[in-house]
Formats: structure tokens, C-alpha cells, sequence
């Protein structure tokens, strides 16, 4: 007779807020809404928000996916097109006029936000300093919006500490959306004591999705065996989560994009799992994840909640029509 193997226990601390934000949950729902409003194909401009899930879903249900607007065939140009969370840089919507696009611009109001401050210190003669990673698209969107040598990009306190603006009494700064908190500070601190007036955005540049993100698993973190963030690895503010638990005590912490990734030879003899998911990580993956510890531990689920979150975007006015059903966005919700 088999005798049969006691589960291992393992305690799973699932962060909260975890995944979607407001930003991710509104430009998905651009396209669902267009789909169902316009039909298939509804082209995006560059990856939606920085998930294969969730841009593998887009394109099963008629989304199609290109990195420029030339690359829309003129068959389908009635068709619309639409702009990643991330948002873009003022080029785009300009060529989109002028190729006689109709675009939908899914841009997170908290992006477009940083590109009214970036917009606001050079109206009022200031250098800008975008505090924020090179090559990011959102990067790319908010420096895209100032006239060309208007906007420095530093990335590290070391770029802070050489870096000599030609009129050191006028800048002002923002930064990306989903930097580390910790680090930014950092980076600031050093840019002030150099500049003494600098001047800072009206608001934090960082977003409340990212903030909260991070602080629950600083709270978390401590005494984890391990910590999984679910995000892609193009994703910055998931990438920040796994620094952030590591900071906060975890013994390991990794990126996972789906459960069938874990390498569980790998993961070895744990008692205690940190569980989070970056803003562009749906929920379905966090319960796949949860549900393959399930099939080999004996799991018990504590909330590590540090903040609920209750933002909601408006999508685009010509959408607001175009009725949203639950079943729409069960795919990425669950
Ligand atoms: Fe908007 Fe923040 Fe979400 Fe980015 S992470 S889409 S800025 S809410």
C-alpha cells in the first residue's frame, strides 16, 4: 500500500494592493471597448502595458500589436489605434492626424500628469531633469514632450553627481511613475544639494499604485523564505518590487510571468512565501501561482494589506457608450 507524502506546510503572505492599477485596468479596457465598439482589428501602438498575458489575450480577441503607425495597412486605417498606459511622445498624435488615424490614447492620466509638470517648469524657463530609466517608454513619452535639449535624463546618483547643467539656478525635475521610492529619494537628495533650487514637481511624480505596490512588500518581505513578484521582465515597477523585498529581508526574491516558469527543484525547503504582482500583472496569474504551491505545499493564506485602493480612470468619451461587462475582463480579473 503507497503510503501518502505529508504535504510540506508553507505559509503564503499575499501582498495587498497587488497587480492591476487603475492605469493597466482603464488602457485595458480601451481596447476590450473598442473591440467590441469597432470591431476587430484594433491596432495598438507598442505592448498595451508590459504583459504577454495580457497582450496574447488583446491579440486572440483582434488586437494587433506594431511599434509604429506606419506599419497600419492603408485597408485599415478607419480602424482605430491606440496608445499604450506608458504614453507617448507628442510626435505620435501628430502623426496620427496627419496620416488620418483615429486613435484612442490610453495614456494613464497619472502619466499624462508628469508630462503637464515636465510641460509647466519649461514654460516657466526651467531646464528639466527626468529622473527615470533610459529607453523606457514612458521615458521616451514624457521627454517627447519638450522641445529637443530641454530635458536631461538622469538615471543614478551617480549620474546626479556629474551631472552640469548650463544654468544650475533653473531646473526643475520629475520623475518616472514606478521608480523605487527609496532610490528616487536618493537621487533627489543629491540633485538638491548640488542644486540648491531645483525645483520640484507640485506633486510626487511617483504614482500611488507604485508607492503602495512597494510599501506592502516592504511590510511582508521580512522573514520570507522567499518572495515571487508576478511581472514581466520588462516591467518596471515589477522589477522594483523584487528590489524592494530583497531590501526588506527576503532570503530570495525572483520575477515569475506564469506558474509553469518555476523551477521548483529551485525553490527548494521553504516555510514562508511572499506573494506580490506588479501593476501590469492580472489577477488570474497571482491564483494560477497560488493554486501550483497548493498542488505541493500545505498552504495557509495571510493578507499582508497595507492600503486598499479605490482609484478608478474614466475611459476615452467616445467609449463611455460601449457597455463593459464583468465577463469582458473575466480573462485577466478571474
Ligand atoms: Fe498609471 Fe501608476 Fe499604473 Fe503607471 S503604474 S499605469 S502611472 S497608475
Amino acid at each position: 500500500m503507497d503510503i501518502p507524502i505529508a504535504k510540506p506546510p508553507l505559509t503564503i503572505r499575499l501582498c495587498g494592493p497587488r497587480g492591476f492599477c487603475a492605469g493597466v485596468d482603464r488602457a485595458i479596457q480601451i481596447v476590450v471597448l473598442a473591440l467590441k465598439g469597432y470591431g476587430a482589428p484594433v491596432y495598438v501602438r507598442h505592448e498595451i502595458v508590459h504583459n504577454r498575458y495580457v497582450v496574447e489575450g488583446l491579440e486572440a480577441k483582434g488586437a494587433i500589436f506594431v511599434e509604429e503607425l506606419d506599419e497600419i495597412p492603408p485597408e485599415h486605417r478607419q480602424q482605430p489605434v491606440v496608445f499604450s498606459a506608458h504614453g507617448v511622445p507628442k510626435s505620435v498624435p501628430e502623426d496620427a492626424t496627419a496620416r488620418n488615424l483615429f486613435f484612442l490614447d490610453a495614456t494613464c492620466p497619472l502619466v499624462s500628469k508628469v508630462h503637464k509638470q515636465a510641460m509647466r517648469h519649461q514654460r516657466l524657463g526651467r531646464h528639466v531633469i527626468l529622473i527615470g530609466h533610459a529607453g523606457h517608454p514612458e521615458v521616451i513619452g514624457t521627454m517627447g514632450q519638450l522641445p529637443e535639449g530641454t530635458v536631461s535624463l538622469v538615471e543614478t546618483i551617480e549620474d546626479a553627481d556629474v551631472y552640469e547643467p548650463a544654468d544650475p539656478d533653473n531646473l526643475g525635475f520629475v520623475t518616472q511613475t514606478t521608480l523605487s521610492v527609496d532610490d528616487t529619494a536618493g537621487v533627489i537628495k543629491r540633485l538638491q544639494e548640488r542644486f540648491p533650487n531645483l525645483t520640484a514637481p507640485s506633486a510626487d511624480s511617483i504614482c500611488y499604485a507604485t508607492t503602495n505596490r512597494q510599501e506592502a512588500v516592504k511590510q511582508a518581505a521580512p522573514g520570507c523564505d522567499l518572495f515571487i513578484v508576478v511581472g514581466a521582465p520588462n516591467s518596471s515597477n515589477s522589477k522594483r518590487l523584487v528590489e524592494v523585498a530583497l531590501r526588506a529581508g527576503a532570503q530570495k526574491s525572483m520575477l515569475v510571468q506564469r506558474a509553469s516558469e518555476i523551477d521548483w527543484a529551485d525553490i527548494g525547503d521553504i516555510a514562508t512565501l511572499g506573494l506580490s504582482a506588479g501593476a501590469s500583472a492580472p489577477e488570474v496569474i497571482v491564483n494560477e501561482i497560488i493554486e501550483a504551491f497548493k498542488a505541493r505545499f500545505a498552504t495557509s493564506l495571510e493578507l499582508a494589506e497595507f492600503s486598499i485602493e479605490n482609484e478608478h480612470f474614466l475611459v476615452n468619451r467616445e467609449l463611455r457608450p460601449i457597455e463593459l461587462t464583468t465577463e469582458d475582463m473575466a480573462w485577466v480579473n478571474g
